[in-house]
């Protein structure tokens, strides 16, 4: 039988439900990444747990696929893929968030963003291992392993995580940690969306109610000093500094402060867990280079989430991604062929996160990703309004990224990997393990992936 020979109003008993050609269909399958077109058979949005298992069992009764998103911040991988057998379960009603303050552990539901867990931290003078943009999902960002600003310290924010509870491929609903469904525990933590739908995570929480961060900019003209600065200076910088250097560009909007309308800058910026005056003196090789702005000082915790500058709404845009060695000058002249003063590489931006210290150490109890090897993080990422904004976009990433292969190490970061190819994001012994949990847990593959297990 074919989709269209289905009865999908079946789905509607289950909650809240979206068919192509009801009015609230574009609304609900749009991405926050507005360049991926969803186009699924059907888009169901639960409010509640029960809600979750009576669509994934109303999609199971009608021979149909299930594909859980929350923000759609990484759908990427999705986009082009044929999902005329699949209902998108859209998450992004499923929230909220409870704090345990004694035992520093946060109770999050399915689709939560990390601004509510942050917010809901702060009282109590904790945060998390969050990302830098507060809008992206705990469920997704945990799901991929997760970089958090302050992960060279903590690792990454999937070893945070204590429990899972998740709604399986049969619509039940099962609590996967150390004790209960150990595999499956090991499996979601850095092996993505494949194995059931999260509706609930219990994490750690990291005491820290101040911290010093910021960020440092100047002309893209300065790059050349700046990169190689931080390039020595990074080599050596303690698991206190978390940062990233970007090479930015932006268009002339009159909604963007005057700083960065319409230009092209280096963006230094990140935390640093020490004291302010040790935070200063580590800071003192790259403020010597005179930014033309400097915002590092002591700042409430949850004030993280602004340092990064993400966009505050959603935007079309396409990436390319690979993780990257120690970067000698060679390294630094290739970057900077690409994107340095004078050139125009059609990126929004090229970033450098900085790996190492705790991000290398995998944990004993930890899952499919809980570490992440290499020195950086290189991440490109280019608007795309059009399809073919996105082609030029995608080419002009590749194009970095590829100039970029000689001091290439064979890893990958989950959560910032554009493709739906798990090859090179797994080792070869945990690719086989994953692919065998997924058999166990979903051997029809009626859970639908941003990056296909098994
Ligand atoms: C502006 C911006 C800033 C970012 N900053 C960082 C950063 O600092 N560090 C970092 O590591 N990453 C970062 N990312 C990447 C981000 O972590 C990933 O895109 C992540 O997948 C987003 O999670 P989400 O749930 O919001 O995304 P979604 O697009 O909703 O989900 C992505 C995939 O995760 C799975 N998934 C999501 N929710 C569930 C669920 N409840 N149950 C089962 N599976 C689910 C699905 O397979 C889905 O396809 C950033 C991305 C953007 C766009």
């Amino acid at each position: 039988m074919t989709t269209s020979q289905i009865d999908l109003a079946a789905l509607r008993g289950a909650c809240e439900t979206h068919l192509p050609g009801d009015p609230g269909y574009d609304a609900a399958r749009q991405a926050w990444n507005l360049a991926v077109d969803l186009r699924p058979a059907a888009v169901a949005v639960p409010r509640t747990v029960a809600e979750v298992r009576a669509a994934v069992r109303a999609a199971a009764g009608l021979g149909l696929r299930v594909a859980p998103l929350s923000t759609g911040h990484g759908a990427g991988p999705l986009d082009g893929v044929p999902l005329d057998d699949v209902v998108l379960l859209r998450l992004s009603e499923l929230t909220g968030v409870t704090v345990d303050p004694v035992a520093r552990r946060a109770l999050v539901v399915g689709g939560t963003l990390w601004a509510d867990v942050v917010a809901a931290a702060a009282p109590h003078g904790l945060t998390a291992l969050h990302g830098s943009a507060g809008d992206v999902a705990v469920a997704g960002y945990v799901l991929g392993g997760g970089l958090s600003f302050y992960g060279r310290r903590h690792g990454v924010a999937a070893n945070s995580v204590r429990a899972l509870d998740v709604v399986t491929a049969d619509g039940d609903l099962v609590r996967a940690s150390a004790e209960e469904h150990p595999e499956l525990f090991w499996a979601l933590r850095g092996g993505g969306g494949s194995f059931g739908v999260v509706v609930g995570i219990e994490l750690d929480l990291l005491l820290y109610a101040e911290v010093y961060a910021g960020m440092l900019l100047w002309d893209r003209e300065r790059a050349p000093e700046v990169v190689a600065a931080w390039a020595a200076w990074s080599r050596s910088a303690p698991d206190s500094a978390g940062t990233s250097l970007r090479v930015m560009s932006f268009p002339p909007l009159p909604e963007l402060p005057p700083f960065l309308s319409g230009r092209d800058v280096v963006v230094v910026d990140g935390v640093v867990l020490e004291d302010d005056d040790r935070a200063a003196e580590l800071l003192a090789p790259l403020r010597a280079l005179a930014p033309e702005v400097d915002t590092f000082g002591r700042i409430p915790a949850a004030g993280l989430l602004q340092v990064h500058m993400d966009p505050p709404t959603p935007v079309p845009a396409v990436a390319s991604h690979s993780v990257l060695g120690e970067l000698d000058p060679e390294a630094v002249t290739a970057l900077l062929d690409q994107v340095g003063p004078g050139t125009r590489s059609g990126l929004m931006f090229a970033e450098l996160r900085h790996l190492g210290g705790a991000f290398a150490r995998s944990v004993d109890d930890g899952g499919a990703t809980s570490s992440v090897a290499g020195s950086y993080a290189l991440y490109c990422c280019a608007v795309a309004p059009t399809p073919e904004a996105a082609a030029a976009g995608r080419a002009a990433a590749d194009a970095v990224v590829a100039t970029m292969a000689p001091w290439q190490v064979p890893a990958l970061v989950p959560t910032f990997t554009e493709s739906a190819a798990v090859a090179g994001m797994f080792a070869t012994e945990d690719a086989r393990d994953l692919a065998r949990v997924r058999h166990l847990v979903d051997p029809t593959g009626r859970l639908v992936g941003g990056r296909p297990i098994g």
